[in-house]
């Protein structure tokens, strides 16, 4: 069959394209001195599914990944909106329960295909989405939009460029991380956990690398609806995109934002992340629903939007305060608990190191 090529709408972008994503190996031994049988967060005693309707549902299912089932297998998927479908990732770091399913994922089905945004941690997950896609619709998948460069969300995308006639597209700062000591870490990292599936691991660098600062554009027009992509600069990793669907008013916002969990910061630019924050909040007035990286998509007045925002202004106020009183890193860590968080899930796990990491620009800032 052959498809007319969707509209492709380029606006004050700096945009390169290739003809076909180009594959990485990033070949290096797992990382020594990680544990394989610890745990972050997923508890497989405990599972638990959601209900049909996640829209606003307070709780993270709780879905240990059977790495034995076969890749044509579907993953658990809700219908969030018109044609708009969502993988619900568990609340958790990455560990040999989740093997990487620990953020989500989701598509949209047109009468000229599919896009689909974000791919999952692995390849072997990447292959599972696209499962979940196929027990849904027979259209061709399209797009593949990662939202940013980090494992959970972007590991899986080997699977798609082994597709034809897929166009994967991300922010143009994938590309550096590809290429970064980053990388090397994270796959090294990653094996520990999940040596199977991260065997021959290969980075992909998309065919549709969108850069130029915010508030460059990408439009994709397909079946009839319309998909802005924004770049929303460096606020949570080497380059981070948001996704609107247009006529349905619904914003991908990826880790802008997260729904029940305390974010991490290990990368990126903190100072960035009110800034567009608030831009979403003016640009898309309005929205009807909001799906996070992490957690249950939100309807209107999106609290998970402050409720990320706060606690990195709280957290950066506390670690100025501890750098002006003359502490230095290990005691101001060691001080900088905020008890008004310290109840979130991933609290214990990403504050510390959240705290470390948000010092270090403090200290930065001072010189
Ligand atoms: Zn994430």
């Amino acid at each position: 069959m052959h498809l007319i090529p969707p509209l492709l709408v380029v606006l004050a972008i700096a945009l390169q394209t290739a003809d076909a994503a180009l594959l990485v190996p990033v070949d290096v031994p797992p990382l020594e001195g990680a544990e394989p049988e610890q745990r972050f967060g997923t508890d497989a005693n405990r599972p638990y599914t959601p209900p049909a309707d996640v829209v606003n549902h307070p709780r993270a299912p709780v879905f240990a990944v059977d790495a034995s089932a076969p890749e044509t297998k579907p993953l658990p998927v809700y219908r969030i909106a018109p044609d708009t479908y969502f993988l619900f990732g568990n609340i958790a770091e990455v560990d040999a329960v989740n093997r990487g399913f620990n953020g989500n994922a989701g598509f949209i089905v047109t009468d000229e295909g599919v896009i689909v945004i974000d791919a999952l941690g692995t390849p072997y997950l990447g292959r599972r989405i696209i499962a979940t896609v196929r027990s849904v619709t027979d259209k061709p998948i399209r797009y593949l939009v990662i939202t940013h460069a980090h494992p959970d969300h972007y590991y899986g995308a080997a699977a798609f460029a082994e597709l034809p006639g897929v166009k994967i597209i991300s922010h143009a700062g994938t590309e550096s991380y590809v290429y970064s000591s980053t990388i090397e870490r994270s796959v090294a990292y990653r094996k520990v956990f999940l040596p199977r599936e991260m065997e021959g691991f290969q980075a992909v660098v998309p065919d549709i690398l969108l850069g130029g600062g915010h508030p460059a554009r990408l439009t994709l027009k397909l079946g009839g609806k319309t998909f802005d992509l924004y770049d929303v600069g460096h606020h949570h990793s080497h380059g981070d995109l948001v996704l609107h669907q247009v006529e349905d008013k619904v914003l991908w916002v990826s880790d802008l934002a997260f729904n029940g969990r305390v974010t991490y910061i290990g990368d990126g630019h903190i100072e960035e992340i009110a800034p567009m924050q608030d831009w979403v909040k003016k640009h898309f007035p309005d929205l009807a629903l909001m799906v996070p990286g992490h957690g249950a998509p939100q309807t209107a007045p999106f609290a998970m939007l402050d409720f990320t925002g706060n606690y990195v202004r709280a957290l950066r106020a506390r670690m100025q305060q501890l750098h002006a009183r003359g502490l230095g890193l290990p005691e101001a860590v060691a001080q900088a608990g905020l008890p008004e968080y310290s109840r979130e899930p991933l609290y214990e796990l990403n504050h510390w190191i959240n705290a470390n990491h948000v010092y270090r620009l403090v200290e930065e800032e001072a010189f």
